[in-house]
């Protein structure tokens, strides 16, 4: 019996790195639980995306085929995942907190009547030391506005929970001596309540795949603030591959920057090799989004604030003084 079940996402023909990162968790759980560790991948056409998912060493991956299930549609997508989940009976099973995780978990767990807890950071199994014990999923996330972190142990089967991204290793390849099972979910156009009229390709920026971000913050002033940050964007551009814009939720909800560009709580998690905050205080809804930063440099006028407490280097000064200065002598050493 599949122990540990987690869903896979795949874009392109590939897994995504979300489901990397949950590859590594269901992994680890299911060596705690001494048990077996699979996949469930849906789509119309998964030959390719079955075959990586294997390359990572789970026991088994449940290749759910059908040619509705070519795009995400939440009716077609829920009825297909309750009917593999029934079939396969994980003791745990594990989504990504991705849109994909948002839309499904909630239904699907009330469909197979049991708990879900939402945007884990971490998980890990009840140690269930004596009689009694009962080895449930112990589920790690942020409470109270990201204020506090709650551990929570709830009953029901399967145990389910969505796993924020950003927050663990992705897996790497292993020995395979697994196998693809075929399963075709029994579903037809009459289930479907939402039709989808037009697939539009937002142009969003992915800062989780940033070497560098520069965020702004309410220190900027205004949205010209960041014309100032495109400079050193520019600069920093002919050195690293990946230089991106971020910022707090200040500067989103003040219009400056679209929503893509927060880095947060309700923002991306992302932990690029060099963070530059200019004028962002360091609240903790913003430093859960940063602080995993390989180096992080900060610019603030004021001395005392709290992102000098996380950062490598900081810079105590306006930041229209310091930015040109700083993009002039990056100039002068390319
Ligand atoms: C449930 C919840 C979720 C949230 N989620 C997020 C989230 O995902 N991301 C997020 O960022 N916030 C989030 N917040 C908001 C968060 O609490 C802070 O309000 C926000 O991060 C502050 O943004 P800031 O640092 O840009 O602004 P401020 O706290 O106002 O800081 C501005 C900084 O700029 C400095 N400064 C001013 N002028 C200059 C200058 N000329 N040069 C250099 N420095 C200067 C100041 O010294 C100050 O440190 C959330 C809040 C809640 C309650």
């Amino acid at each position: 019996m599949s122990e540990v079940l987690i869903l896979g996402e795949v874009r392109e023909g590939s897994l995504n790195l979300r489901t990397l990162e949950l590859l590594n968790i269901g992994k680890n759980l299911a060596k705690d639980l001494d048990g077996e560790f699979s996949v469930v991948l849906i789509g119309d056409e998964l030959p390719a995306a079955a075959s990586e998912a294997l390359s990572y060493g789970p026991n088994k991956v449940f290749k759910v085929e059908h040619a509705l299930l070519n795009n995400f549609n939440a009716d077609l997508w829920l009825e297909s995942l309750q009917q593999t989940v029934k079939q396969i009976n994980p003791k745990i099973f594990l989504m990504s907190h991705s849109f994909i995780g948002m839309d499904l978990g909630p239904r699907l767990a009330c469909r197979l009547d049991t708990r879900l807890t939402t945007d884990c950071i971490d998980l890990s199994i009840n140690p269930g030391n004596g009689p009694g014990e009962d080895s449930l999923l112990l589920r790690t996330k942020p409470v109270s506005g990201g204020n506090a972190i709650s551990v929570f142990k709830c009953p029901g089967v399967p145990q389910m929970a969505t796993m924020r991204g950003n927050v663990i290793k992705p897996a790497e390849a292993a020995e395979s001596q697994g196998e693809i099972v075929d399963i075709v979910p029994k579903i037809d156009e009459s289930i479907i309540r939402v039709e989808s009229l037009e697939i539009v390709k937002e142009d969003i920026i992915a800062l989780d795949k940033a070497d560098v971000v520069i965020a702004g913050g309410a220190g900027l002033g205004d949205e010209d603030g960041f014309e100032i940050l495109e400079d050193l964007t520019r600069v920093l551009n002919k050195s690293f591959n990946n230089v991106m814009i971020g910022c707090s939720r200040v500067a989103v909800d003040k219009g400056w920057v679209s929503p893509d560009h927060q880095v947060g709580l309700t923002g991306t998690i992302i932990s690029p090799d060099i963070y530059i905050a200019v004028g962002i205080s360091g609240a903790i809804q913003h430093l859960v989004g940063m602080v995993q930063s390989k180096k992080i440099i900060a610019i603030n006028s004021d001395s005392g604030c709290n992102m000098f407490k996380v950062a490598d280097y900081g810079i105590v000064e306006d930041y229209e003084t310091i930015i040109p200065l700083l993009v002039k002598k990056l100039e002068e050493l390319s």
